[in-house]
C-alpha cells in the first residue's frame, strides 16, 4: 500500500517544481513531511479586541471603519490607513501596495485586520497586517479556532504553508499515518493516536482548550512531543549500537605504567576518582569500543583520570589521542603529561592548528609511524592529514565546547580496518541529569562527585563597579602576600575583537595603578606562542596578576592563584561563571571570587549572581542555567542542531525524558520502527547511518 511518505508534494494542487524546491529547503519532500511540518505556535484570532485597549507588542485582531487613507511621502513612501472603532484608533501602514488595494481601503470601508502593535509616527500601527475588507461575521465564541503558525523559509509565506498543510490533511482519510508506538503505551499515558494528533495540531477543532494549545500542553501536542523526544533518543542509541557493533582493541590493564604513575603523584586519588578509573579500566579491557562520559565539577581532578586511561592503553602498545577545545588548555595538558609521563619513558606529540612547517611535519610523521604514543592537541588532531598508526583510545576533554557532530566524527580515526577506538569524553561543566539523559544517550556516564581533600570553599563577593578602587586594592594586597590573581574582562561574546581591546585597556590601567606588580595579558588574538609564554610565566609565579578574556574559562590550573575578579558577570551564563570561578580554589589557601557588575542589575540578574554566591555545587548551578537559558546554551550545541526540536521544549517537556528513556530500549528491538521514527523527526539533517 502506498504510504504518505511515498506521495511527493508535487501531487498537491498548486505545487509545481519551483514551490517544491522551496519546500525542500524546509526538508519537506512528501505529503507526510508536510504533515510533520508542525505549527510552533498559535495565534488567537478568535476575538476582536477594542482598539482602545491595545498595548505595544500585542498581537490582535481589530475591526473598524476606514476614516481616511493617505499616501505618505516620508523617507519611504507608504500607504497609511486610519481605522476607528468605538474605543479608539489604529493605523495600518503598507510600504508595498498597489492601486487596487488603495481603492479597496477607501473611506468608510469596514475592515478586520490582524497584526502586531508598534509605536508609529501616527500613533499605534500595524505594519503590513493581514486584513479583510467587509469581513464575514466572526464565528461564535464556541466555534472559533486558533490559527496555526508554521516555520517558514525564504520564498514562502504563512498563508501558503497553512493552505498546503490543510490540503495534506485531506489525505489522512485514505492514508492514515503509521503509528509506531505500542497501543498500551498510549493508553497508559492517555495520549491520542498519531493521525488524530497530527490532524488536531494543524486544525484545532472549535472548542479545543485554547490555553492548553497555546502552551503546547494539549494531549495531541504532548503525544507528538513525546514521539519527537523518543526519536532523538533512538537516534543516539542507534549511533551507540552502530559503534558497538564494531570491534575494538581490548586494552588490558597489564604493565606497571599506571602504578608507577600513581607512585610519583604528590597526592592520592579520591574515592570518586578511583571509582571512575575502575569504570574506565573495565570498559577498556573489552573488545567493544568504550563510550564513556566522565562528568566532574571544576577542579574534581579529571586530568589524572585521563592520564590513567592513557597509560592503560599504552600498556597494550596502542596510541592515544587527547583533544582539548582551546590552545591554552591543550598546551596545559601537554605540559602536565610531559611532567607526568615523560619520566615514565612515554613519547608525546604536540599538534595544534598553530603548529606549522617542520615542527608539524615532524609531529605528523611521529604519529603516523607510531613513535609518538600520545598525541595531544586541539581539534587539529582530527584533520584528515593526521594519520595514526595504532590509535585505540580517543580522549576528549571539556567536550561541551565541541559540537555533537565532532564527537560523532572522532571514531573515524580508529585503528585501521574494522577496529574502532575507545572513546572517553570529559565535560567541563556538570550537566543537569535530564539534559544528560537526552543529549548523551549514546554514552555511559561516570561522575566524579567529590573534590580533592583540603580544598577551602571559594568566597564569592558581588560588588558594583563603583567599588573598583577597593577591588584594585584587594588585588594589591593578595599579590603582596605572594599569591596570584586573575582579572577577567568580559564583553558580549560575539565581539572577540572588542573583548580583547577591553582586556588591553584594563591591563594598561592596572599596570599604572599597581606598578609594583608584574602583570601579564592573555587574550584570543595573541599569537599562539605568546599565549603559551604568558601562561607559563603566570604558572611559574613570575607574573602576579593575569589580565585575561574568557579564554581562561576552562581547565586552566594554577593552584597558587587565589583571587579572581570578573568584570560584567551579568553578561555571562551561570555555568560559565562557575567555570571561571573554578580557576581559583585549587590550592590550600582561602580563595575569593569578586563579581564586579555594572549597575543597574535586573531582578533576574540579581537572582543569578546570588545563586552563584550561595552555591558552589556545579550540578545545582547547571540546573539553574538550564532553567534560565535553555539546553542549547548549556550544551553549547546550538549551532549543531542536535537539541533543536520542532515541537518539544526542554523546560516544559522535561517530564517526558525519564519515560522516554525507559521506553527506548524496547523499541530498539524493532529496527523498522526506529528507522521510521528517526526519519520522521530528524529527516536527513543528521546522517547517523554513516558510521
Ligand atoms: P578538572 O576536573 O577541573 O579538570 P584538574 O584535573 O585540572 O581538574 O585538577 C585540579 C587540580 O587538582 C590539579 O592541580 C590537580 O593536580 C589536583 N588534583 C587532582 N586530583 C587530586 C587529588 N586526588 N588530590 C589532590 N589534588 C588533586
Ligand atoms: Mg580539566
Amino acid at each position: 500500500m502506498t504510504s504518505l511518505d511515498d506521495i511527493p508534494v508535487t501531487q498537491l494542487k498548486g505545487v509545481g517544481s519551483a514551490l517544491a524546491e522551496t519546500l525542500a529547503k524546509l526538508s519537506i519532500h512528501s505529503v507526510q513531511d508536510l504533515l510533520f511540518h508542525l505549527p510552533y505556535r498559535y495565534e488567537d484570532r478568535t476575538r476582536v479586541v477594542p482598539m482602545g485597549s491595545l498595548r505595544i507588542g500585542d498581537i490582535a485582531v481589530v475591526e473598524g471603519e476606514v476614516m481616511k487613507t493617505d499616501l505618505v511621502m516620508g523617507r519611504r513612501r507608504s500607504l497609511q490607513v486610519t481605522l476607528r472603532d468605538d474605543s479608539g484608533f489604529l493605523v495600518m501602514r503598507f510600504f508595498h501596495f498597489n492601486a487596487a488595494q488603495k481603492n479597496q481601503l477607501a473611506e468608510g470601508a469596514s475592515v478586520r485586520c490582524f497584526g502586531e502593535v508598534r509605536p508609529g509616527r501616527a500613533g499605534y500601527e500595524f505594519y503590513h497586517p493581514e486584513y479583510q475588507v467587509s469581513p464575514p461575521p466572526m464565528p461564535a465564541a464556541g466555534e472559533a479556532t486558533l490559527t496555526p503558525v508554521y516555520p517558514l523559509t525564504e520564498g514562502i509565506q504563512q498563508p501558503r504553508v497553512r493552505g498546503l498543510c490543510q490540503q495534506a490533511l485531506g489525505y489522512l482519510e485514505r492514508f492514515p499515518i503509521r503509528d509506531w508506538l505500542p497501543p498500551d503505551l498510549l493508553t497508559d499515558y492517555q495520549l491520542p493516536g498519531i493521525t488524530e494528533a497530527v490532524r488536531l495540531v494543524h486544525l484545532p477543532p472549535a472548542g479545543s482548550p485554547v490555553h492548553l494549545l497555546v502552551e503546547g500542553r494539549h494531549p495531541a501536542q504532548q503525544r507528538l512531543v513525546m514521539e519527537e523526544l523518543l526519536a532523538h533518543q533512538l537516534s543516539l542509541l542507534r549511533v551507540r549500537q552502530q559503534i558497538q557493533a564494531r570491534q575494538a582493541l581490548p586494552l588490558l590493564p597489564t604493565g606497571d605504567l599506571p602504578e608507577r604513575f600513581l607512585e610519583q603523584l604528590p597526592f592520592k586519588l579520591t574515592g570518586a576518582q578511583k571509582h571512575v578509573v575502575q569504570d574506565i579500566r573495565q570498559d577498556l579491557s573489552q573488545p567493544v569500543p568504550m563510550l564513556r562520559l566522565v562528568q566532574g565539577d571544576v577542579g574534581s581532578g579529571k586530568t589524572v583520570v585521563a592520564a590513567l586511561a592513557a597509560l592503560q592503553a599504552l600498556g597494550s602498545g596502542a596510541q592515544v589521542a587527547l583533544m582539548a577545545p582551546t590552545e591554552i588548555l591543550a598546551e596545559q595538558h601537554f605540559r602536565n603529561f610531559q611532567d607526568w609521563l615523560e619520566p615514565l619513558g612515554v613519547t608525546l606529540a604536540w599538534l595544534s592548528g598553530k603548529v606549522k612547517g617542520r615542527a608539524r611535519q615532524e609531529a605528523l610523521a611521529a604519529v603516523a609511524e607510531g613513535r609518538a604514543q600520545v598525541a595531544i592537541g586541539t581539534h587539529a588532531l582530527f584533520q584528515d592529514e593526521v594519520q595514526f598508526q595504532r590509535l585505540a583510545l580517543v580522549i576528549v576533554d571539556e567536550q561541551h565546547r565541541f559540537g555533537v557532530h565532532q564527537r560523532l566524527a572522532l571514531r573515524e580515526k580508529g585503528v585501521g580496518g574494522s577496529l574502532a577506538p575507545h572513546q572517553l569524553i570529559m565535560t567541563a561543566t556538570p550537566i543537569p541529569r535530564t539534559l544528560a539523559m537526552s543529549a548523551y544517550a549514546d554514552l555511559d556516564t561516570s561522575v566524579i562527585d567529590e573534590l580533592p581533600p583540603g580544598r577551602k570553599p571559594i568566597e564569592t563577593i558581588v560588588l558594583p563597579d563603583s567599588r573598583r578602587d577597593d577591588i584594585v586594592e584587594r588585588v594589591r594586597g593578595a599579590c603582596q602576600t605572594g599569591r596570584q590573581a586573575y582579572w577577567v574582562c568580559t564583553l558580549i561574546e560575539e565581539s572577540e575583537a572588542l573583548q580583547c581591546q577591553a582586556a588591553e585597556v584594563t591591563a594598561q590601567e592596572l599596570s599604572k595603578r599597581l606598578p609594583e606588580l608584574k602583570i601579564g595579558l592573555v587574550h584570543g588574538r595573541l599569537k599562539a606562542q605568546d599565549k603559551v609564554d604568558v601562561m607559563a610565566r603566570f604558572k611559574s609565579g613570575e607574573l602576579d596578576l593575569l589580565v585575561a578574556t574568557t579564554v581562561i574559562e576552562v581547565g586552566v590550573d594554577v593552584p597558587n592563584a587565589s583571587l579572581i575578579i570578573v568584570e560584567n558577570p551579568e553578561r555571562l551564563g551561570l555555568a560559565q561563571l562557575h567555570q571561571l570561578r573554578g580557576r581559583v580554589g585549587r590550592g590550600e589557601q582561602a580563595s575569593f571570587c569578586v563579581l564586579m557588575y555594572h549597575p543597574p542589575l535586573s531582578n533576574n540578574g540579581k537572582a543569578r549572581l546570588q545563586a552563584l554566591r550561595d552555591s558552589q555545587d556545579g550540578f545545582f548551578i547547571a540546573e539553574k542555567d538550564l532553567e534560565i537559558r535553555g539546553p542549547g546554551e548549556v550544551l553549547g550545541t546550538r549551532q549543531t542542531g542536535l537539541m533543536q526540536f520542532r515541537l518539544a521544549d526542554f523546560e516544559r517537556d522535561k517530564g517526558w525524558i525519564e519515560p522516554v528513556k525507559e521506553m527506548a530500549p524496547g523499541l530498539m528491538k524493532q529496527p523498522k520502527a526506529v528507522d521510521a521514527l528517526i526519519r520522521r523527526w530528524l529527516g536527513e539533517n543528521i546522517r547517523y547511518g554513516e558510521v
